[in-house]
């Protein structure tokens, strides 16, 4: 068999799978809560639509996070939840608190993404004694200079918040997983991430570096190449601080808002008419998508989920996407 026909094969096999896993007619519910508990941040990284988004700013209160919390224990079906959203969670004075409540009320994996500034010995020690899963840190640059001009902070007084992170970690043996993580800005020079890698890979396996994406509408879509249906829409719900939904966590400035949890159920508004029509469009073929949809540079990087993604069913009829293996990263 030449190369060419086992690779169109390859393709219809991978096609035929994924269709056979997208259930655009089943009632879903979320495997993963990605909870903005607040919008508000320090950063001014320049990959980032922040400083653009016109939404007001605020932070979660606690009637609405028990609600959600609740909620999502009451269906059984969450098994991760991220802190993250556009804001920098750690201006919430509760994140601690609240990452403690989901630990105890739902059993769940909880990973927090900040951009480190305020990530002082005191914020360490609570998100350690909580039981943080992973500790996401976006640190974004290696020098000074490009630091400042990338993301607006002081370089040195992060990087020391995040060795005394992984300092902390050795002395107290902490379970929570530290992820050093990177944007590649287009023209950021390749030593620039070289020496990033090089230098957080003395502290731990899991640094990583991202191209820079395009959040559906900020900028274009400069990731090139072959498009899977996108995955979010199946298994995640992207929560903003003040309860509305988000179709999905490029939407920084809920744009395209599909509930609103106030008044609403997880269930109800996972499954309303705007999602369930957007599913059926990726179901059919992937046309009379929305425009925050139509070029967006998630698409391209799906496939890896749908090869390792199964769908349950619960014992109330509902069915759940979990995945095999929990990166645990958007
Ligand atoms: S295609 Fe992009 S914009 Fe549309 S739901 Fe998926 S991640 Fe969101």
């Amino acid at each position: 068999m030449s190369r060419k026909i086992f690779e169109s094969r390859q393709k219809l096999l991978l096609k035929r799978k994924i269709h056979s896993l997208m259930k655009p007619y089943d009632i879903l519910v979320p495997t993963h809560l990605a909870i903005e508990t607040t919008n508000m941040c320090n950063g001014k990284c320049i990959f980032c639509p922040h400083n653009i988004m016109t939404r007001s700013l605020g932070v979660m209160n606690m009637e609405l996070f028990r609600k959600i919390i609740n909620d999502a224990k009451t269906i059984g079906s969450v098994e991760f939840i991220t802190h993250g959203g556009m804001g920098e969670p750690l201006f919430d004075k509760s994140i601690a608190k609240r990452i403690a409540t989901e630990k105890s009320k739902l059993n769940c994996r909880v990973q927090l993404h900040t951009n480190g500034s305020l990530l002082d010995k005191d914020n360490i020690q609570k998100l350690f004694e909580v039981g943080l899963d992973v500790l996401s840190i976006s640190l974004n640059a290696f020098n000074d200079h490009t630091y400042k001009d990338i993301t607006g902070l002081d370089y040195k007084k992060t990087r020391q918040n995040v060795e005394n992170a992984f300092e902390m970690k050795e002395k107290t043996q902490a379970d929570t997983k530290i992820r050093i993580t990177m944007v590649k800005t287009n023209d950021m020079p390749p030593e620039e991430t070289e020496n990033f890698r090089d230098y957080w890979r003395a502290f731990t396996p899991n640094v990583a570096v991202h191209p820079s994406k395009n959040w559906a509408y900020f900028t274009k879509n400069e990731i090139k190449g072959r498009k899977y249906p996108c995955k979010w829409i199946w298994y995640m719900m992207s929560i903003n601080w003040d309860g509305k939904v988000n179709l999905c966590h490029e939407d920084f400035d809920a744009r395209f808002v599909i509930g609103d949890l106030t008044k609403e159920t997880i269930v109800g508004v996972f499954n309303c008419d705007k999602i369930r029509t957007i599913r059926r469009s990726f179901y059919e073929n992937g046309k009379s998508l929305p425009i925050l949809c139509n070029d967006c540079s998630r698409l391209k990087l799906d496939k890896f989920w749908w090869l390792g993604v199964n769908v349950n069913e619960l014992p109330n009829g509902y069915k759940k996407y979990s995945e095999r293996f929990h990166g645990g990263t958007f």
